[in-house]
């Protein structure tokens, strides 16, 4: 036999449980070769560079 929970959770507590998660702002670095804000471990959107290097060439 599988596990199964004891009691039932109330639609309170459950609704309760679902009601604290949240959106939050994405973290957000300056990039080091533009300056330009972007998300951190990812290739700069507006020069296309990654660790200080050229990954992606971008369409102007
Ligand atoms: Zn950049």
């Amino acid at each position: 036999m599988s596990i199964c929970p004891k009691r039932k959770i109330s639609k309170a507590r459950r609704n309760a449980r679902r009601a604290n998660w949240k959106m939050s702002a994405p973290n957000l670095v300056k990039c080091s070769k533009c300056s330009e804000l972007m998300m951190p471990h990812r290739v700069c959107k507006s020069c296309g560079t990654y660790n200080k290097k050229v990954v992606v060439e971008v369409a102007q």
